[in-house]
């Protein structure tokens, strides 16, 4: 495997980042997973957007323009000869002192890492998923924005180890204010009364990739769809529910916290959905091999 690491291809051996990088000391840095599917980086360049969207927020200037490391990503896939699988591009604050502060970090790293991908059993997309609510909030937009994709995952690791907790593989987490906010690594959507629900980005979410897909694919559906606070009640008592994400696509969630939803089956429109998107990804995304 071959990773690339601040402008060169190396080895997986040799890619190694200091000690004292502060995206290793402070989680000071920010990221992207994105899909390939057949040979192609699916919206790679919304995922190039939204990092570079995210390093702004922190101040912090990443050393190659967006068409740069568009095309070091291609060069990164294309080296480790994937068609389908899985890419984390990380840009953290780079090489400082034990202190916080980042004016001591003149280099960002920049690290991009092709590999295959593990994603959920089939059984899930058909059978649905069963979560529950953990009682760690989402972090407040007012601390730390949930609009940033940084490398500071520890409210969504907090979550997730309440879900391990509970054996279930993902989990709804609610906003300082107790309405839903997003999963601990997805985005989610509920139906009621054929109108399609998702948390808005204000109230303290991630811009998902997916999430934004989604919304588009239903929306040439003629399916309604609003960007609205809710409550657990709403998820409760909804037609259908399902969570989104480059790893995890569009899983059906048929039960929360012990209440079914839609008698347990995964939804109508959440089926639509589903097959939808996975027309769309065949013909979307950046070619890796045209020539
Ligand atoms: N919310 C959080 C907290 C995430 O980490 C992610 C990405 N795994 C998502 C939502 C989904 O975003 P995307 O569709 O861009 O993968």
């Amino acid at each position: 495997m071959l990773i690339y690491l601040n402008g060169k291809l190396v080895p997986k051996e040799e890619a190694k980042v200091s000690v004292f990088d502060h995206g290793f000391l402070y989680g000071d840095g920010v990221f992207e997973g994105i899909r390939i599917y057949n040979g192609r980086i699916f919206k790679l360049k919304e995922h190039i957007e939204r990092l570079y969207a995210s390093a702004h927020a922190i101040d912090l200037k990443p050393p190659l323009t967006q068409e740069e490391l568009l095309q070091a990503t291609v060069e990164t896939v294309r080296a480790n000869n994937l068609r389908d699988g899985y890419i984390r591009i990380v840009i953290s604050r780079g090489e400082g002192d034990l202190g916080l502060d980042p004016k001591k970090c003149p280099n960002p790293t920049v690290v991009i890492i092709a590999d295959k991908i593990a994603i959920y059993p089939e059984e899930v997309y058909k059978k649905g998923m069963k979560i529950i609510t953990v009682s760690t909030r989402r972090n407040s937009p007012q601390a730390l924005n949930p609009n940033i994709k940084s490398l500071n995952y520890l409210n969504n690791i907090l979550a997730k180890i309440e879900a391990n907790r509970a054996n279930v593989p993902e989990a709804i987490m609610l906003s300082i204010e107790g309405y839903v906010a997003e999963a601990t690594g997805d985005n989610i959507f509920i139906v009621k009364n054929k109108t399609l629900i998702t948390p808005p980005l204000h109230l303290g979410v991630l811009p998902g990739i997916t999430r934004q897909t989604v919304i588009e694919l239903a929306k040439e559906r003629g399916i309604i769809t609003e960007e609205k606070p809710f409550t657990l009640y709403d998820v409760y008592t909804a037609d259908e529910c399902f969570l989104t994400g480059t790893a995890a696509e569009i899983v059906p969630v048929v039960e929360v916290d012990g209440r079914e939803i839609n008698g347990g089956v995964p939804g109508e429109i959440t089926l639509l959905l589903m097959k939808d998107f996975h027309e769309y990804v065949k013909k979307e995304g950046v070619e890796v091999y045209k020539d």
